[in-house]
């Protein structure tokens, strides 16, 4: 009973996409990652919360990608550009930003990054008032 069930739809800000059609464009004003829902998320001010508050996303310390927290031991391993990541490892259930064992899967890094103040290294912290779905 523990699948984990992805995000439907949700695009990855490391995987450049493409193709961002506008017009049907985020017509539910939430952030794919966090969850938080804002009707001042239009794209503009999505991309500004992608880029400095999402409490889910992080720079990678290496090349200053933005990565899912939760996906930061795929991005040192497979995708981080810099030099001075190779052999970084990175173990799955484990945050980058303070290195406990957070567990497995993105449900484990929500509560981690979400609940409370959040990640007790992160510069990014979960909004007051903002009832994240866990
Ligand atoms: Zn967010
Ligand atoms: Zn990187
Ligand atoms: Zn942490």
């Amino acid at each position: 009973m523990s699948t984990a069930s992805a995000a439907p739809g949700g695009p990855s800000v490391a995987g450049g996409q493409a193709n961002e059609t506008e017009g049907d464009w985020n017509l539910d004003f939430t952030c794919v990652f966090c969850e938080e829902v804002n009707p001042e998320f239009v794209q503009q001010r999505l991309d500004e919360h992608y880029w400095r508050e999402c409490p889910c996303l992080c720079a990678c310390a290496y090349c200053s990608e933005v990565v899912e927290v939760a996906n930061m031991h795929t991005h040192l391993k497979l995708e981080c550009k810099s030099p001075q990541a190779k052999g970084v490892q990175l173990p799955a259930d484990t945050c980058v930003m303070c290195r406990a064992k957070v567990g497995l899967g993105e449900a484990a890094f929500r509560r981690h990054l979400l609940v409370g103040s959040g990640c007790a290294k992160a510069v990014r912290k979960p909004k007051l008032g903002v009832k994240y779905r866990l």
